[in-house]
């Protein structure tokens, strides 16, 4: 008997309808906006699973935008947790936490000697930039088609947006003034664009927010000789790519390191924290040249969760990134055998735990930042198989976790076979 999914999601449907009486657009994050049928209401999550208000079971390949790196309520960070909830929730003061966590980062993130840290990763990327310009005393910013959080200066030129200007509504046009938008993977603009004003510039190692795209071989190498040359700061952004891609990020994969780094997501295991790690000369701008705070910068109970995060993944690091690799690309696999088995056959990018699944425009236009994608159809590719026990984000993003089995991935490689021929269908129609 087909799946009825009015069915299926009608307490979610219900609860994304209360929601919106007082919830503007009855979702937190515009992000979760896109999902079809509609938003759904997750009430638990264990490993590789998620369960939500209907009573539907998922294998999640979304994990929270990042984060669940260990999967769902992974054990040793709720243990660390509940131990810091006996001590307190917060003291807006030092505790023993600060010094071991920014310790672990200098242990296991190749260019990090001094930490700050943050709640959010655009807060951190702004203390970066901040950061930078404090060091160099100069105004400029260079950027490329990346995502870097939400903040004025910073969200211009975003992943699929059609030109460089403010990418929402409400945004100070005068604040991005200083910063400039090059192409990314191009010497020459790069080259082109570096002057004595300019303070910084930053980049995604890996451009995961455009569809998982590498770096050409080199440009990392060049960049970082172009921009020490300038007298300027170089930042990575691997709020994504920090402990998912290896325990040192991308830097470490790529063996290319930046002055200042910037962490989130995966850091906390789940929980809210973010950091700027970097270089003792140019950190040492904090303090002397800038003043940086927060009420709830290191936040014991996030300090607590993201310590064992990164004390977990130090235990066992040859086997968890061994594996992320093997379940990122087995999962890649997975999609596209699937898809083109039911008749709908996607593009994938993956580099270990991370890929990002399109649907093939006839266009090879990639100037927006963003492999070309009929968006709607993997909107509808997504919707089917969620019908199917799969969760994934709507823009084509995946995140694997060390809790995915193989399991989880014969269950999904047949849910997207299912949802694949369903689109193909709906297409000829
Ligand atoms: N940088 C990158 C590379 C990101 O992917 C994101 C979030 N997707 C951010 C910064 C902003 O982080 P947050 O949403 O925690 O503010």
């Amino acid at each position: 008997m087909a799946v009825e999914p009015a069915d299926r999601f009608r307490l979610s449907r219900a609860q994304y309808g209360r929601a919106k009486e007082h919830l503007a657009t009855g979702v937190a994050t515009a992000f979760r906006a896109a999902q079809r049928p509609v938003p759904v209401t997750f009430v638990r999550g264990a490993g590789s699973r998620l369960w939500d208000v209907d009573g539907n079971e998922y294998v999640d390949w979304a994990l929270a935008f990042g984060p669940m790196l260990l999967g769902h309520s992974p054990a040793p960070v709720i243990a660390a947790i509940r131990a810091q909830l006996e001590l307190g929730l917060g003291y807006g003061a030092s505790h023993p936490l600060e010094a071991e966590l920014a310790e672990a980062i200098c242990e296991t993130v190749p260019s990090a000697e001094l930490c700050v840290f943050n709640t959010t990763g655009s807060e951190a990327v702004h203390t970066a930039i901040r950061i930078a310009r404090a060091a160099t005393g100069r105004r400029k910013l260079i950027k490329f088609r990346h995502y870097h959080g939400w903040f004025d200066p910073i969200h211009v030129g975003i992943p699929g947006q059609a030109g460089t200007g403010p990418a929402t509504g409400g945004q100070d046009p005068e604040a991005a003034k200083s910063t400039v938008v090059c192409r990314w993977n191009d010497i020459g603009d790069l080259e082109g664009s570096l002057d004595s004003d300019v303070a910084a510039v930053i980049m995604e190692p890996i451009a995961v927010n455009g569809g998982c795209q590498l770096p050409n071989p080199g440009y990392l190498e060049r960049a970082r000789g172009l921009v020490h040359a300038a007298g300027a700061v170089l930042i990575f952004d691997e709020v994504i790519t920090g402990y998912r891609i290896s325990l040192g990020g991308a830097q470490e994969y790529f063996g290319v390191t930046p002055d200042l780094t910037v962490l989130g997501k995966a850091l906390g295991g789940g929980v809210p924290i973010s950091a700027v790690a970097g270089r003792a000369d140019v950190m040492s701008a904090v303090g002397s040249k800038m003043s940086h705070v927060g009420t709830f910068n290191l936040n014991p109970v996030a300090a607590a969760a993201a310590l064992a995060t990164v004390r977990s993944l130090q235990a066992d690091r040859a086997e968890t990134y061994a594996r992320l690799e093997v379940t990122g690309a087995s999962l890649a696999a997975a999609i596209r055998e699937g898809s083109k088995e039911g008749g709908f056959p996607l593009e994938v990018n993956q580099i270990g735990a991370m890929a990002h699944a399109f649907v093939a425009a006839e266009a090879t236009n990639d100037t927006l930042g963003m492999p070309p994608s009929d968006r709607e159809a993997y909107l509808q590719f997504a919707a089917a198989l969620l019908e199917r026990g799969v969760h994934v984000i709507p823009r084509g993003t995946l995140y694997a976790s060390i809790a995915h089995t193989e399991g989880d991935l014969a269950l999904t490689q047949a849910a997207v076979r299912e949802a694949a021929a369903q689109c193909a269908t709906a297409a000829q129609a």
